[in-house]
């Protein structure tokens, strides 16, 4: 009689053990790969090279992760085309020709489909198919994966690619379900488009996919009530067509601009000015600051070298972006309202085109519930503030609960039946955001513990999809059929990410790098801030000294 199988976590009582007697019977491949984003997708293409048997599960009916789901109007990224794009092969960094300087989502996305076609990912691909939960099979050094529609398969290696920006973060306002419009989330834009034509629509937030797609929709809508909780820096983008000289200039040393990139910190070709804006002269800053500005985008974080260390320094930095603000937005007090008091960059910084000037507009209307949050959805609307607005639409662009919550989606249990969201109530603890200490032969991509949303995520993932590749490998050539991060190198490693994270001004607000966004989330910095270069450096001296910090057999 076999037992209950429980697809979500949360329904499976504590102590109940999952089935993996059937491990035999199910298909098995040497790894399972859980996502066909960026990082499912060249990791699919590394093992696959090297002779091993894998598969990849993506809930989704395409490729593309994050752009496949992320199709609000405006979504752009804020990297530049040239950098945020794969480096594994000259030959597709030759061929594809980007069109902006910042790629729609639609070009990504074009791209994404590009690469499963050129290098013939699809045949080992199961779309539209989630995986419900993972059973680390501790006689047989196997995952059991239960995936679709209740079946089994098991994989000697499992790999999750389940990315750090795709579980959308609803909140729970009273009343949601109450609603008679249409109600949407950015992370989850439907594939037909929106006609938000003659309509009053409100959205909640103001984060980047906000900033992004708030400019679009005022356009568009009769009406645009925007509920902000906590204002953003934006800077604007300048995205412009990329000149032909420039592609074929950057082609013809692709290989020293990817160096480049990959020796500073956020793994990103553009320059850093070390000075301090406390000790430069108050012309020097203005010029660097209006020089970043004109420049445009996220390099402007590289604006002075004690921006995230020293709050004068980035107390500067804010207060040139609220002077922005002030002479863009007429009217002074929705001026005010737009203008961010937290520590500039704390917050992801946002990338934006035409934002600020979209209050201008008279058919756009900011309400700030920084101190009294949202209180009620109702049938017609939004109610705030004591007040009801009324709305035909709403558009949730509140973000995800980040880095931890897909992979927390999955019911994940390892060595003695331990579930990962048992081991990771406190807070996510890794090795490197490779490897988990008590879940063997599993592997995150970009995981918690590494630099990843910090950083150019494209370089960040094919170094990750590279080490565990070489590390599958490094198996297989040494007749071994396990592998474990200690957990005394895991705790060394989860106190230094701690450590350095403490050095910098970028942990001290509230944001999803903290899990702050998610009510009841532990409050943890997520992400590794030492940088692309010094981790890049300790994943491979790891290596090099037989996987030092974890366990083979
Ligand atoms: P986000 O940055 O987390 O922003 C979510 C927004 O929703 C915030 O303004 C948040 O306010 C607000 N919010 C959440 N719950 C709320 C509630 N109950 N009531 C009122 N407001 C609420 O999410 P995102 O804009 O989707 O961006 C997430 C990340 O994805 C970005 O930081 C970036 O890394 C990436 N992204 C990149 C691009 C790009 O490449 N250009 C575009 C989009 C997203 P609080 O700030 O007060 O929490």
């Amino acid at each position: 009689m076999p037992s209950k199988i429980y697809p979500h976590p949360e329904e499976r009582p504590e102590g109940a053990s999952r089935r993996t007697r059937d491990v035999d019977a199910a298909p098995a491949f040497d790894a399972v790969i859980v996502g066909a984003g960026f990082a499912g997708m060249y990791m699919l293409h590394r093992l696959r090279g090297m002779g091993f048997s894998v598969r990849v599960y993506e809930a989704g009916s395409g490729v593309g992760g994050t752009w496949y789901w992320n199709r609000y109007p405006g979504a752009r990224c804020d990297v530049e085309s040239m950098q945020y794009s794969y480096q594994f092969s000259d030959g597709l960094q030759q061929e594809w020709v980007w069109s902006e300087r910042y790629s729609p989502q639609p070009e990504i996305l074009r791209y994404a489909n590009h690469v499963a076609d050129r290098f013939d990912l699809r045949r080992d691909i199961q779309f539209d198919t989630r995986v419900h939960a993972a059973v680390f099979d501790e006689a047989a050094n196997r995952w059991m994966l239960e995936i679709g529609d209740r079946e089994r398969v098991s994989a000697t290696h499992c790999i999750m690619a389940t990315g750090c920006l795709s579980s959308a973060n609803m909140p729970k306002i009273a009343g949601i379900g109450s609603f008679r419009g249409a109600t949407y989330h950015t992370g989850h834009w439907p594939h037909e488009g929106v006609d938000f034509q003659g309509k009053r629509v409100g959205i909640i937030g103001t984060g980047s996919s906000a900033i992004q797609s708030i400019p679009l929709i005022a356009e568009e809508a009769a009406q645009l009530c925007v509920f902000q909780r906590t204002p953003n820096y934006a800077i604007p983008a300048h995205n412009q067509r990329l000149a032909p000289e420039y592609q074929e200039a950057v082609k013809a040393d692709y290989a020293g601009l990817r160096a480049r990139a990959k020796a500073t910190i956020p793994g990103l070709d553009f320059n850093f000015n070390m000075a301090s804006a406390v000790e430069a002269s108050e012309a020097e800053r203005q010029r660097e600051f209006e020089a970043r500005w004109a420049y445009g985008g996220l390099p402007f974080l590289g604006v002075f070298g004690d921006l995230l260390l020293d709050p004068a320094a980035n107390d500067l930095a804010a207060e040139f972006v609220r002077g922005k603000i002030r002479d863009i937005v007429h009217d002074p007090d929705t001026a005010e309202m737009l203008s961010p008091r937290n520590v500039f960059g704390c917050k992801r910084l946002c990338v934006d085109t035409g934002y600020w000037a979209t209050f201008n507009r008279p058919n756009v209307t900011l309400i700030d519930v920084s101190g009294e949050p949202v209180e009620a959805i109702t049938p017609a609307g939004i109610r705030a503030k004591g007040r009801e607005y009324a709305v035909d639409a709403i558009v949730f662009a509140t973000g995800f609960d980040a880095m931890t919550g897909a992979l927390l989606k999955i019911d994940i249990s390892g060595v003695g039946g331990r579930r990962l969201n048992e081991k990771w109530r406190e807070g996510p603890k890794t090795y490197l955001g490779l490897g988990i200490a008590g879940f063997p032969n599993l592997f995150t991509i970009t995981g918690p513990g590494s630099p990843s949303v910090l950083t150019n995520m494209l370089p960040s993932i094919e170094q990750h999809v590279e080490w565990i590749a070489d590390c599958i490998a490094y198996l297989r050539d040494n007749g071994l059929s396990r592998i474990e991060a200690e957990a005394g190198a895991e705790e060394s490693w989860v106190a230094h990410v701690r450590d350095v994270a403490g050095l910098t001004l970028r942990s001290t607000c509230s944001s999803w790098y903290v899990g702050a966004n998610v009510p009841g989330k532990p409050r943890v910095f997520m992400p590794y801030i030492g940088g692309f270069p010094a981790y890049a450096q300790k994943c491979d001296a790891v290596a090099a000294n037989r996987y030092e910090g974890f366990t083979t057999a």
